[in-house]
């Protein structure tokens, strides 16, 4: 199962439904709601009236926190160059296992940057989970401790120095997009990055 998401900013109250103004203060709940976390947005009126000091009786909770709210920037029309957060971005919607470690090397170098901060550290199905915020978006990355070995180290840095230098190349897609009756045992199975643990 893969614990890393990216979950935005509403621009919405999800109590009222009222548009978020540009720098209004909001809250932010994050709840275990399995198989997933969600995070809820709340204006500051629907949060005094409805949730205030009652936040962690609720069912789920993990985590409370106060944002202001910034309206989204204007799109600007120019090339985007890849940074690690863009990286980290895309290896996130692409979901795939074998990026893991990478993934969670990039949180750790955008944490160091002051670009993610990290809100909060849970252990959920055994496994060490950091949710990360980017202040300035107000988005909220999910990233597991991929429990990193040292002697995989060497490979998951030079795994991460590849991917800001050329990108993340797309995965190889199936021919057809009608593969859904394919027998399992002809598939090709990716291999994840693992170092063989007995010696
Ligand atoms: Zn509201």
């Amino acid at each position: 199962m893969n614990e890393w998401n990216i979950q935005s900013r509403a621009h919405v109250c999800e109590a009222c439904a009222q548009p978020f103004a540009d720098r209004q203060p909001y809250h932010t709940l994050l709840l275990d709601e399995p198989p997933a976390l969600r995070r809820s947005d709340i204006c500051e009126p629907c949060w005094q009236k409805t949730f205030a000091g009652d936040a962690r009786s609720r069912a789920g909770f993990i985590s409370h926190w106060q944002g202001v709210y910034e309206a989204p920037a204007p799109v600007v029309d120019a090339i985007q160059k890849e940074t690690a957060e863009t990286v980290l971005r895309k290896l996130i919607e692409q979901n795939d296992p074998r990026y893991a470690p990478a993934a969670f090397i990039l949180a750790v170098m955008l944490e160091r940057k002051r670009i993610l901060k990290v809100k909060e550290q849970i252990i959920r199905d055994g496994q060490r989970v950091f949710i990360y915020e980017q202040p300035k978006t107000g988005d909220i990355f999910t990233i597991a401790d991929p429990n990193l070995h040292l002697d995989q180290l060497e490979q998951v840095q030079r795994d991460v120095a590849a991917l800001l230098e050329q990108g993340l190349n797309p995965p190889p897609q199936p021919a057809t997009t009608e593969q859904n009756s394919a027998p399992v045992e002809n598939e090709t199975v990716p291999q994840p990055i693992e170092q063989a643990a007995t010696n």
